[in-house]
């Protein structure tokens, strides 16, 4: 394969790419939805997972040959307050993968050796972690790991996971992780039975029923997490929570504006917080569950070349929860 004539700068690794996952974030960034836009042309995808090739100066050689990841989170300058208090992703010189930099829809690209995973190697046919079920781990896995963490998640409490895609369907696995019964919540039904499968305690359609009626007659959720690219989610999400509650945003609708009542966040003693993938470690962690075999990754193959059908499909509602570019 070629690399098409990349070359590692001091600092940086060439990557051979096995796997891109497709995350929303790339949607968006094709569709400019945010108010911080990247600069055409660029090469989306910070869902990569492959083989380093070749090292610049400075890089141990011993990496050339390892498998690693390639996250949203492609550079921090790891001296400001953030970065050396472990909130990395908060760095404001950080650099972005398929977004402020050249991604991972690509046979090979270039990355900040500081800021790969490594992928763990699979030892066992049970506590492999291939590049296919890595690739959905580096964005939707962290990120929804993260957010559990953020969530404070304790067992018994009501976990309300809106959306069950990408992302969704892994928060749901945190969540039961982390001891919390879960209502996943979305709008297509095989997604919902996908939840079901994957040990929901209670599913709710959006299109057929209210959520936070369904929601509230179980007793109201402790936390929500609102990862579908919906206002209208995300509204339902924070109306779902009872007293104490917490809701966690993740996902980033465009022109995403969440309308709060104060009296009801006072009164009811409510958080809101958002949250933004997660740090080096944080997805060290999540490999670590996977190679356990604490987690399913449910995913299927596309060829880079149908990337255009694919974002279709994903918009369609009629994808497994990820698609990953097979290389
Ligand atoms: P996805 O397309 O895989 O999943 C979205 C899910 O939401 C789908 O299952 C869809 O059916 C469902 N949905 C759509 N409308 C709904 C509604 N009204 N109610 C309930 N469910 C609904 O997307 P993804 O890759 O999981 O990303 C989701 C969002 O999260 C995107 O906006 C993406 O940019 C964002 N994101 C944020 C972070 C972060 O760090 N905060 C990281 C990754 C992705
Ligand atoms: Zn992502
Ligand atoms: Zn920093």
């Amino acid at each position: 394969m070629r690399s098409q004539g990349l070359a590692p700068a001091a600092g940086q690794v060439l990557v051979r790419l096995e796997a891109s996952g497709i995350c929303h974030t790339d949607i968006h960034a094709a569709n400019g939805d945010w108010p911080v836009k990247p600069s055409p042309p660029f090469v989306p995808g910070h869902e990569g997972v492959g083989i380093v090739e070749a090292v610049g100066d400075g890089v141990a050689a011993t990496l050339v040959g390892t498998r690693v990841a390639i996250p949203w989170l492609g550079h921090a300058c790891g001296e400001c307050s953030y970065c050396v208090s472990g909130w990395e992703t908060l760095c404001e010189q950080q650099r972005n993968t398929g977004y402020s930099v050249d991604g991972c829809y690509a046979e090979h690209t270039l990355a900040d050796a500081r800021y790969v995973v490594p992928v763990p190697d699979a030892v066992s046919s049970l506590d492999a972690v291939s590049s296919l079920d890595a690739a959905p781990l580096t964005c939707a896995g962290v990120t929804t790991y993260k957010a559990v963490k953020v969530a404070g998640v304790r067992p018994a409490e009501r976990v309300a996971v809106f959306g069950i895609g990408g992302s969704g369907h892994l928060a749901l696995q945190y969540a039961r992780i982390a001891g919390g019964f879960t209502v996943a919540v979305d709008v297509e039904d095989d997604k919902l039975a996908l939840a079901r499968d994957l040990g929901a305690d209670h599913t709710v359609n959006a299109r057929t029923a209210d959520p936070v009626t369904a929601i509230g007659e179980l007793g109201g959720a402790d936390v929500a997490i609102a990862t579908a690219a919906s206002p209208q989610s995300f509204q339902q999400a924070f109306a779902s929570l009872r007293r104490g509650g917490r809701l966690v945003c993740v996902g980033l609708p465009a022109d995403g504006v969440l309308s709060i009542p104060v009296f009801d966040l006072v009164l009811k003693g409510i958080s809101v917080v958002g949250s933004i993938v997660g740090t080096r470690q944080d997805l060290t962690e999540v490999f670590a569950l996977h190679a356990a075999d604490r987690t399913r990754v449910i995913a299927e193959t596309r060829k880079l070349d149908d990337v255009n059908d694919s974002f279709a499909e994903v918009l369609s509602g009629a994808v497994p929860a990820r698609l990953v570019i097979e290389f």
